[in-house]
């Protein structure tokens, strides 16, 4: 499983990691409001969205489009 990590350029929700499964992330593209990183493995990632929750001083978490499934 791959994992990407979406940085939200307007919002201050913080950092999102997501799966290769979600519907965002194959939509994806960067917009002016989103900037998407990866893929990553899972360690990775968290440690990325660490890394910009540090620059932003925002918190990071796994995208609640992300946790429907396990
Ligand atoms: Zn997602």
């Amino acid at each position: 499983m791959a994992y990407y990590v979406s940085e939200d350029l307007l919002d201050t929700s913080g950092l999102k990691i997501h799966n290769e499964d979600c519907k965002y992330v194959k939509n994806r593209g960067d917009t002016e409001t989103m900037r998407w990183h990866g893929p990553y493995d899972q360690k990775e990632a968290e440690r990325v969205a660490k890394i910009f929750s540090g620059q932003y001083r925002k918190g990071w978490r796994k995208a609640k489009c992300c946790m429907t499934k396990s």
